[in-house]
């Protein structure tokens, strides 16, 4: 039996003159924004603060126009704006309440209760609230890694970011990268008519190699095992030279060469963490500290729309369940035997072989 029926909240709420917030969420990409249609449905006050002015998370930051053809339900695909602003709307209307240009600094705990419950005080660069449960959906990719050699330009249309469609229309454009952003980028400058040179630094391009043949069937030339080596501009064109001492031409150019880890913020939560910088959480999304939750890219080795979705889902669920019947989820744990599982499963790999 589903263990849900929405439970609406009072729309007379004085949002503003809470003594504290039931959850607060940082973070409104996907996963900020799933976690907090969850826990308003079931009657819980939720604040979503978020660092940049506008919602939507990656999908609406870093390619709000491409068609997203991987979630379930959009046989036609949907772009990342539509999905961001669809789920804002969603959350919007179950009465979840936002902090825009807002940024995470630091979780304290207080000697306030609430409900019997200590409560948590988390601090941004505007406010201070109170509450019982934090659900931490900051995503892990931050802030765009640059490229010196053609930052150093400083060009409005050096991009860190997919540009608008109609920014690049018929022009020939420059791709500096590898991965899968760098390969889907390609493959949308393709078809909107623009030239497309890819420069990739490996020999072998890491991203899907479906994109690869798309990208070729397309009319785009992928360069590996080279890189920029120096780079100006001239009446409007940035001229490239590279490794190879090949030059280019181009209109604009669009850098995805990976992002800088969040790592620096999640110290400062003094959180444990796995080597690679992301959130370690039990398989309950919780932190090491209790009552912090991490869902989506914050922890994942899974980094999808969906995950982040199903993950936001599960922790709020789980935070509901804390705060309706606190040590909810300790009595799970010794009860369901998941640690014990986790425990044999890496005592037989460091056995194995
Ligand atoms: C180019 C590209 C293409 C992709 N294509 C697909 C695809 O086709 N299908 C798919 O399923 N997935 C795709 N992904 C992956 C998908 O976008 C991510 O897995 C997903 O957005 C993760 O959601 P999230 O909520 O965990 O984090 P994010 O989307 O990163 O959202 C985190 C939010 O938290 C905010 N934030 C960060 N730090 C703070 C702070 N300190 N205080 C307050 N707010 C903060 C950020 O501004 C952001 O809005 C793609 C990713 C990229 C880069």
């Amino acid at each position: 039996m589903a263990d849900f029926k929405v439970t609406e909240l009072d729309p007379n709420t004085d949002f503003d003159n809470l003594t504290y917030w039931d959850v607060v969420i940082i973070g409104a990409g996907p996963g900020g924004l799933a976690a907090s249609l969850t826990t308003a449905h079931r009657g819980l006050t939720t604040l979503v603060v978020e660092a940049k002015s506008e919602p939507g998370g990656q999908p609406q930051f870093l390619y709000a126009d491409k068609k997203i053809v991987d979630i379930p339900g959009f046989p036609d695909g949907i772009t990342g704006h539509e999905l961001s602003e669809r789920t804002f709307r969603q959350a919007v209307d179950a009465l979840v309440q936002f902090r825009f240009n807002e940024e995470l600094t630091e979780i304290l705990d207080t000697e306030e209760t609430g409900n019997d419950e200590r409560l948590k005080k988390v601090v941004t660069s505007h406010g201070e609230y109170l509450c019982r449960k934090v659900i931490l959906a900051c995503g892990l990719l931050h802030y765009p890694r640059r490229l010196p050699v053609l930052d150093a330009l400083n060009y409005k249309k050096v991009h860190y970011k997919v540009p608008r469609i109609n920014d690049y229309h018929d022009d020939h454009v420059l791709i500096v990268g590898g991965g899968d952003s760098a390969l889907d980028a390609a493959v949308m400058a393709l078809q909107r008519n623009a030239r497309v040179d890819v420069i990739v630094r490996e020999e072998t391009p890491i991203g899907k190699a479906d994109s690869v043949g798309r990208i070729r069937e397309l009319g785009g030339t992928i360069r590996t095992g080279i890189e920029v080596k120096s780079a100006d501009l001239q009446e409007g064109h940035i001229q490239t030279c590279l490794t190879d001492d090949t030059q280019l031409s181009s209109e604009l150019a669009i850098v995805q060469i990976g992002f800088l880890s969040a790592k620096e913020t999640f110290e400062r939560l003094a959180i444990r963490l796995n080597d690679d910088g992301s959130i370690a959480i039990d398989p309950y999304f919780e932190t090491s500290r209790p009552g912090i939750f991490a869902v989506g890219d914050v922890h994942g080795d899974i980094k999808l729309v969906t995950v982040a979705w199903a993950e936001g889902i599960q922790a709020a669920i789980y935070a509901f369940k804390e705060i309706t019947s606190p040590y909810w989820l300790n009595e799970k744990r010794l009860r369901d035997h998941k640690l014990v599982m986790i425990g044999e499963k890496i005592t037989r790999a460091a056995t194995a072989g």
